[in-house]
């Protein structure tokens, strides 16, 4: 049988990226379908955290824009306060720069890429896959589906069960050249103001990226709150607004149950596989985590370790989707009491001292549950009972909004 490449990655995204560079350097023969040309501009608030750095196997910071210290904190415009850290919590970057840089990598590495070939869909027979793109078809012996939230791959693979909408908005800001230096290590984070909401303002090199986030099912609402969030940045800060460079939504999607991510001769990672933290819509720690397991079983499979994709689906499932649904559960209790967690925050060293822990990837969020030890029960019957009382907010705030 001859094909194009062992290994046919979709998607040139942190994943699809990731996963081509791990392969290239074991020799695989990888080949990367890419529907865009890069650089390309992708709509993230892109702070990147130390847990995101500690997994990437070379230094990316070339492509910082900012160091953040510092986070202010409202929650719904209110209670604003200010938590400072002498090392850098997180490092922005714009995605244009960070994916071309990863992408990079992977072909110094020995990946090769073909741009503008958009995958279509996805066929299979017990010894190979076609790939059929806008433009061709190419045969590979393994497909990894890394082409992101509205991925084809998932689509006609049918891996997309089990997935929650989420959706963002995010604008590039042009404000006064005051403001970007005067901000540039500081993030503003607004949370509470409705179920699963947030807003951020990320410093970037000379504006900001300013974004609102939460359930698709909300999605009318999130406008009004974007423009709320302006208003709000303004008066707090004395930023002036000169210029939005860009406004676009994008979907988040969040994988709400254990799942399988393979079948036969597919793998899907990243956002297409809906590996995203549905506390914060992060998502690139996630889909650099999933890429490099999909090539390590990809592998395995290829060198006869493995007789199918199986580890990866268990791997993703022990490894991210734990985590990813500890996330969930933490969730529905800051939807029922938001206040108090903004609170806890501004008022507790040892919640501050968390929250950076949580970053650097030193804590989990399934530490939070293990710390009740014994009494681990009550934990599951809070998040239970948060979750039904989120629910019925959820629904409250459909019908009236901010009124
Ligand atoms: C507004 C917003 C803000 C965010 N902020 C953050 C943040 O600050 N930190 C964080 O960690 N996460 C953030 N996220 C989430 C993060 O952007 C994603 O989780 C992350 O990009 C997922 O990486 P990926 O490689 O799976 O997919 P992507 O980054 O989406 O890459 C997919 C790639 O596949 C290509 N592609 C798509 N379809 C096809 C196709 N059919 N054929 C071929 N190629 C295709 C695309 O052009 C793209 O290059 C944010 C998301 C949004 C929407």
């Amino acid at each position: 049988m001859t094909t194009d490449a062992d290994v046919i990655i979709a998607g040139a995204g942190p994943a699809g990226s990731l996963a081509a560079y791990e392969l290239a350097q074991h020799g695989v023969s990888v080949l990367i379908l890419e529907k865009s040309q890069f650089p390309r501009y992708k709509v993230c608030g892109a702070g990147l955290t130390h847990k995101i750095l500690k997994e990437i196997p070379f230094d990316v910071s070339p492509v910082f824009e900012t160091r953040i210290h510092t986070f202010i904190f409202s929650s719904g415009f209110k209670n604003v306060f200010s938590r400072s850290s002498p090392d850098p919590m997180i490092y922005c970057t714009m995605r244009d720069k960070f994916d071309a840089f990863l992408l990079d990598k992977a072909i110094s590495a020995g990946a090769r890429i073909r741009y503008g070939e958009k995958v279509m869909e996805v066929q299979q027979d017990s010894s190979s896959v076609s790939v059929i793109t806008r433009l061709g078809a190419f045969r590979t012996k393994l497909l990894i589906g890394a082409d992101g939230a509205s991925s084809a791959v998932a689509r006609s693979a049918k891996l997309r069960e089990n997935i929650l909408p989420g959706l963002a908005w995010e604008a590039e800001i042009k404000v006064d050249a005051s403001a970007v230096k005067t901000f540039s290590k500081t993030v503003f984070l607004d949370w509470g103001a409705f179920p699963g909401g947030y807003g951020w303002v990320f410093p970037k090199g000379d504006h900001f990226s300013i974004g609102v986030g939460g359930p698709a099912n909300l999605s009318k609402w999130m406008l009004p709150y974007y423009r709320n969030f302006i208003a709000y940045l303004e008066a707090v800060s004395g930023v002036k607004v000169l210029e939005t460079m860009s406004m676009k939504s994008w979907p988040i999607p969040v994988r709400i149950k254990k799942s399988r991510f393979h079948c036969e001769r597919v793998l899907v990672a990243g956002d297409a596989a809906g590996l995203t933290d549905p506390l914060t819509g992060e998502g690139i720690y996630y889909a650099i985590r999933s890429g490099k397991l999909a090539s390590a079983a990809c592998y395995d499979y290829l060198l006869g370790k493995e007789s199918s994709l199986e580890s990866y689906s268990r791997a993703v499932n022990e490894e991210l989707m734990n985590e990813l649904l500890e996330a969930n559960r933490i969730k529905y209790i800051f939807n029922t009491v938001p206040l108090k967690i903004h609170l806890f925050v501004r008022d507790s060293e040892r919640a501050w001292r968390a929250f950076g822990k949580v970053l650097r990837g030193e804590r989990w969020y399934a530490d939070v549950r293990m710390g009740f030890g014994k009494w681990q029960f009550l934990w599951g019957v809070a998040c239970k009972v948060s979750q039904y009382i989120s629910d019925i907010r959820e629904k409250r705030f459909l019908g009236k909004g901010f009124k």
